[in-house]
């Protein structure tokens, strides 16, 4: 092909994952050591089993078999009636055992599928399979990268820590959907309470990425597999978040539409992803299956999980959770977002529904109690324990016995800084909405402190009446209603 007509040539993106999730447990998922790898001094969680010793023998976690089933289950996965451990070899450092215990031919879950929304446009992302495996342990490199440092450090902490490696089907179009399918993925795995975003280094992705002529796109955007099997791919490493994800993906499209548009051909290789520098960068040329030597972990027995699927519930996920509080609450697709956007934001949305108005459970829920978390750098699971206080709060600004200014600007503000419950708040500040005689001397003092103002306004300056209402509400110490002051001021002035 002249580069003439390489720069015509239209391409499609194709990208498939390997994403690697940590399973949320309390130990190891071959052994009884703690998962709390972050916590720990270095090498502490560690036993024969996960340091790889001779003879130690594996134990499987049940709670890690459970959250891979319950993961089938939310992706629609074929979950078999039996399952099996297989050992991959190679040699590194952070593999005490030279081998790691994952699954290969047999995986935990398989066929199942996730949609997601991107552009306002929804689609269905295969999944072809997902098992669970071993994590292996951490290296740090002191002075330097893998190549220049003094030495290297090896923590063991982690080996061992169940993960569930999670492989889609080449269905994405573009470094969007990826980002989109992640922030997805995250949210589900949450709602099943298997996954915990906020600890560190909990997702891990492996991003394969090729381009193919546009031509070979079908209709309803499927590629025949032998041009994805023929198609050039390389494997980006070392993805770490949504938000690489996207970078990293942007990068390699444009390295390799360049390398097509000038005539060269796309090496088949591991690049690494570069989050400093923005870019990838060739590693080694890709593994082959055949060097890992796969084989049967003999120390482990096949697994049988028949009926584990029907058996196991799950909560109900955020997708028809969001849909279900749109027809019940009748919430805006926007306040149901908001309030479904973890589990526990939505769980504590409907507990104080229960008791009010859905649309002022919602204001309070999505726009008063989120805003101010957020700025505190708080969630929703911090004051958890403290629905009832929360519940009070509202009815109080119900009953009117207090403003609702108050109740978000003085009260909640309070509840969370100071860690008060709110009618102590009230008591304290004296928040209580003043009574009727009170606010009536206040206005009478006001207008005789006042005579330049009242003169004012009688001369039509409007300026004047909304300084009388502040010298009331300060006096009454911003527990008067304001409209009710102005009405009364205007009263006597006009009288
Ligand atoms: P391998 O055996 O090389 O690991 P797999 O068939 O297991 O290959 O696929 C690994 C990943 O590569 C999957 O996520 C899959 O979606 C993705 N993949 C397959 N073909 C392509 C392609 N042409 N372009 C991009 N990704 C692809
Ligand atoms: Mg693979
Ligand atoms: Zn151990």
């Amino acid at each position: 092909m002249s580069t003439q007509a390489a720069e015509e040539r239209e391409l499609a993106v194709v990208i498939g994952l390997e994403v690697h999730v940590q399973l949320e447990t309390e130990t190891k998922i071959f052994c009884g050591c703690s998962t709390d790898a972050v916590d720990a001094e270095p090498n502490t969680n560690v036993c024969p089993t996960c340091l790889g010793l001779p003879g130690a023998l594996p134990v499987v976690n049940e709670a890690a078999v459970e959250a891979a089933v319950k993961v089938g289950k939310a992706i629609d996965a074929d979950v078999p009636e039996e399952t099996r451990f297989h050992r991959k070899n190679y040699y590194y450092p952070d593999l005490p055992k030279n081998f790691q215990i994952t699954q290969y031919d047999e995986p935990i879950c398989q066929n199942g599928s996730l949609s997601i929304e991107v552009g306002g446009e929804r689609r269905e992302i295969g999944i072809e399979r997902a098992h669970l495996e071993e994590d292996p342990g951490s290296l740090q490199h002191v002075g330097g990268n893998i190549d220049t440092a003094d030495y290297t450090l090896v923590d063991y902490n982690r080996a061992g820590i169940p993960l569930l490696e999670i492989v889609t089907k080449p269905d994405f179009r573009g470094a969007d959907e990826v980002r989109g399918f992640l922030a997805k993925l995250e949210e589900v795995l949450e709602y099943l309470g298997v996954f915990d975003s906020g600890r560190d280094g909990s997702l891990r992705v492996d991003a394969n990425v090729s381009l193919v002529d546009a031509s070979e796109v079908d209709e309803d955007g499927s590629i025949d597999d032998a041009v994805l099997a023929d198609a050039n791919r390389t494997e980006v490493k070392n993805i770490s978040s949504h938000k690489g994800a996207q970078k990293a993906l942007s990068y390699e499209v444009t390295r390799q539409r360049n390398a097509i548009r000038r005539g060269r051909v796309v090496e088949q290789e591991t690049r690494h992803w570069d989050e400093t520098r923005g870019i990838t960068v060739s590693m080694r040329s890709k593994e082959e299956e055949a060097d890992y030597r796969y084989f049967r972990e003999a120390d482990l027995p096949p697994l049988r999980v028949a009926g584990w699927k029907s058996e196991l519930s799950i909560p109900e996920l955020p997708d028809a959770r969001r849909e279900r509080f749109r027809e019940e609450y009748e919430l805006s697709s926007e306040a149901a977002d908001k309030l479904t956007s973890t589990k526990a934001v939505a769980d504590f949305y409907e507990a104080v529904a229960e008791e009010f108005d859905p649309d002022l459970a919602a204001t309070w829920v999505a726009d008063n109690l989120l805003g101010e978390l957020n700025y505190r750098d708080m969630t929703v699971t911090d004051v958890e324990d403290r629905l009832e206080e929360f519940r009070r709060l509202i009815e109080l600004v119900d009953d009117e016995e207090i403003t609702a200014k108050n109740a978000e600007e003085v009260v909640l503000r309070s509840m969370l800084d100071d860690g008060d419950d709110p009618e102590t708040i009230v008591e304290r500040d004296g928040l209580g909405k003043t009574d009727d005689d009170e606010v009536v001397a206040a206005v009478e003092t006001a207008i005789e402190g006042n005579p330049e103002a009242v003169e004012d306004y009688h001369a039509g300056e409007e300026g004047a009446l909304n300084f009388l209402v502040g010298q009331v509400m300060a006096a009454t110490g911003g527990s008067a209603d304001p409209g009710t002051v102005n009405g009364l001021l205007r009263e006597r002035l006009d009288g």
